[in-house]
C-alpha cells in the first residue's frame, strides 16, 4: 500500500524516517486513527479538530490544518482504492541531529499516513459483546492529548489480553474508572441513564463517545456526567465501549463476571444503530 510521508506518496517499503526522529526517540508526537466506511472518512470535523487541539497543547505546528488533512485522507484512501478500514495520521515533532529534550530550534513536524483494510460495518463483536479486564490506569497527567506515547496502554492492553480479555478497562487509584485502554467508556444503570465520566485532563474526549452522547441525548436518554467506580461497573446494567473504529460495543464481562444479563444489552444495540446511521450520514 502507499504511505504518505512529508508531503510524498511512497510505496509501505519507502515509507521510513531517520532514526533520530523524535517521535521514535521520545514519543514527541500525536495521532489520529479515523475510520473509513465506502471510501468515505467518518467523524471527520471531530478528529481534524482533536488533531490541532492535540498539536496546539505540545507546541507542535499543525502541518494539517482542517482542508489539507482533508485532502490528504482523501488522497490515500483513493490511491489505497480503501473502501472500508482506516485512515492513520500521525505527527511528530520532527528530527534532529541530537538527542536534546527541549524542542530544537526549527524542527519541522514529521507526518505519517497509511490506510488499512479492515471490516467495520459488519464486527462480529457488536453481536458476541465483548470481555474487559480493570488495570491499573498508569498513565500521565494530560491524557487528553493524542499522544503517541502509548507504552502504559500497550501495557494495559497486553495484560487484559494476557487475561482473555478484549480491552482494558483503567481504573485509577481511588477505584474510579478512567476510560478504555483505546476506548471511552459509559454505563448504563438500572433507569437506563447513561453515565459518563465528564471531560477532563484525565480522559481523552473521544469522538465516537461525544457523538453518542449527542444522539442520545437527541433521543431524551437521560445522559449524567460523572466519575463512577469499578464497583457501580460490576452492579451496572449495561457497559458500553465506544471508538472510532469499532465504534459501539457491548461489554458482557467485567473480570470475569457477566455485566448485567451477561449478554449484549438493549441500549448498546440502539445506539450502535444510532451512531451508524449518523456516521454514514454525516460522512465526507
Ligand atoms: N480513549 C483512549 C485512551 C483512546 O486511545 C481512544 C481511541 O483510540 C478512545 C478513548 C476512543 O476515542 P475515539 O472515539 O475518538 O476513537
Amino acid at each position: 500500500s502507499i504511505f504518505y510521508i512529508n508531503g510524498n506518496l511512497v510505496p509501505a517499503e519507502q515509507a521510513v524516517v531517520p532514526a533520530l526522529d523524535r517521535g521514535f526517540l521520545f514519543g514527541d508526537g500525536v495521532y489520529e486513527v479515523i475510520a473509513v466506511i465506502d471510501g468515505l472518512l467518518l467523524e471527520f470535523e471531530r478528529h481534524a479538530a482533536r488533531l490541532a487541539r492535540s498539536l496546539a497543547e505540545v507546541g507542535i505546528r499543525n502541518p494539517l490544518p482542517r482542508d489539507a488533512l482533508l485532502e490528504r485522507c482523501r488522497e490515500l484512501v483513493r490511491r489505497n482504492g480503501l473502501r472500508e478500514g482506516s485512515v492513520y495520521v500521525q505527527v511528530t515533532r520532527g528530527a534532529d541531529n541530537k538527542r536534546d529534550f527541549a524542542f530544537p530550534a526549527d524542527v519541522e513536524p514529521t507526518v505519517m499516513m497509511y490506510t488499512s483494510e479492515k471490516s467495520l460495518r459488519v464486527n462480529p463483536l457488536a453481536e458476541s459483546g465483548v470481555r474487559v479486564a480493570s488495570v491499573p490506569d498508569m498513565r500521565w497527567q494530560r491524557r487528553d492529548i493524542k499522544s503517541v506515547s502509548l507504552i502504559a496502554q500497550v501495557l494495559a492492553k497486553q495484560a487484559a489480553q494476557a487475561s482473555g480479555a478484549f480491552e482494558a478497562m483503567m481504573v485509577d487509584a481511588d477505584g474510579v474508572v478512567t476510560e478504555g485502554a483505546s476506548s471511552s467508556v459509559l454505563l448504563v444503570d438500572g433507569q437506563g441513564r447513561i453515565v459518563v465520566r465528564p471531560l477532563s485532563r484525565e480522559i481523552l474526549p473521544g469522538c465516537t463517545r461525544a457523538a453518542v452522547l449527542a444522539l442520545a441525548g437527541r433521543r431524551g436518554v437521560a445522559v449524567e456526567e460523572r466519575k463512577f467506580t469499578l464497583d457501580e461497573c460490576r452492579q451496572a446494567s449495561e457497559l458500553v465501549l465506544t471508538s472510532a473504529l469499532h465504534f459501539v460495543l457491548p461489554v458482557i464481562e467485567l473480570d470475569g463476571r457477566p455485566v448485567g444479563t451477561g449478554r449484549p444489552g438493549q441500549v448498546c444495540r440502539e445506539l450502535r444503530q444510532l451512531y451508524m446511521e449518523y456516521a454514514l450520514a454525516t460522512a465526507l
